[in-house]
């Protein structure tokens, strides 16, 4: 049976990602200290170790299990905490990397699959970003994944670990907390929820690529299959801003829904939006959610 270790898997995305990779038959063992993610999240069928990515204790346990796949979720993945704490999001995002991949040197990998984001791009001239452009992130955040990418590569070309880094756009969808990367969607429903009125930081023109979690599940495993190395953004090519996303909110529930406009946030960029041309073509993935249909399983469930 192949094994899979699943590093965040019970976090938002690493969780659903588990009961995929569970649903397709594999041994999957998860790797999570728990300082954001939940036991609840767990699927039953998975073999959970509650560990620090950075320790020794994290190597050994690499080294026993002997996994095919490594997805590598495991973060510190909240940009404000990373603006007041860098040294932990360094320690964990770029530390916690290298000590996986210390560990990868003595396995036969067949791919080592990281979840990166387009902070790493930073505010781009661009308006649509592909992967070649060049990365300039504005927050620590997107600063030490890119360091963690450049660890990967580096990795790849000197031990020949194969590896697939997704850079996603905003993920959402159930289980996502308002504290990580890209809740906007998590904060409004929470919000929704509680009868509160919404909050828009700045204007409500900013523009994000809204992925739905079950597409970054099935980009991951794509790239968990394929044996292609490379780095591919992970998005619809669709921007929408914060404005559109009340609007879809609205026509979801079928009520009006009120809001108050707040400071921009420090490190926010204004328009993001990705072009999965590449990743369709090499890995055949495509999304297969839209907003609508997205933002309704995520009020449903
Ligand atoms: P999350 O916070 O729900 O999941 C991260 C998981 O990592 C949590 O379960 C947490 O307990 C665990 N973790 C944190 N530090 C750890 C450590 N030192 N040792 C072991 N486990 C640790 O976040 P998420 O939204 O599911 O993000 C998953 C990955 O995707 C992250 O790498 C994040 O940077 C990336 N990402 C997320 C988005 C998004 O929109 N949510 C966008 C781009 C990239």
């Amino acid at each position: 049976m192949e094994k899979a270790i699943v590093t965040g898997g019970a976090g938002f995305i690493g969780s659903h990602l588990a009961d995929n990779l569970i649903k397709e038959g594999l041994d999957v063992h998860i790797i999570d200290d728990l300082s954001s993610g939940k036991v609840k999240h767990l699927p039953a069928a998975a073999s959970f170790h509650q560990v620090d990515i950075r320790s020794q204790e994290a190597r050994e346990l690499i080294t026993s299990i002997k996994p095919d796949v490594i997805y590598h979720l495991a973060a510190q993945a909240d940009v404000n905490r990373s603006l007041n704490d860098p040294h932990t999001d360094m320690s964990v995002n770029v530390g916690g990397t290298i000590n996986i991949l210390e560990a990868c040197r003595n396995l036969s990998l067949k791919k080592f699959v990281f979840s990166s984001t387009s902070a790493v791009y930073g505010n781009s001239s661009e308006s649509v970003l592909t992967e070649g452009m060049p990365a300039s992130p504005l927050s620590f955040y997107g600063l030490s994944k890119l360091a963690a990418e450049r660890y990967i590569t580096l990795y790849h070309d000197l031990f020949s670990i194969p590896y697939t880094i997704l850079r996603y756009g905003n993920v959402y969808g159930p289980r996502q907390t308002a504290k990580g990367e890209g809740g906007v969607i998590a904060v409004f429903t929470d919000k929704l929820s509680k009868g509160e009125s919404l909050k828009v930081n700045g204007d409500g023109l900013q523009t994000r690529d809204y992925v739905y979690v079950q597409d970054i599940v099935s980009a991951n495993m794509a790239a968990g299959r394929a044996p292609d190395v490379g780095t591919f953004v992970v998005g619809t090519g669709i921007p929408t801003s914060l404005l559109d996303v009340i609007k879809i909110l609205e026509t979801t529930t079928g009520e009006s829904i009120p809001y108050v406009h707040g400071q921009d946030r420090p490190g926010d960029i204004k328009h993001s939006c990705l072009d999965p041309a590449l990743i369709n073509r090499i890995l055949g993935w495509t999304p297969r959610y839209n907003m609508d249909m997205g933002i309704s399983e995520t009020l449903r469930r």
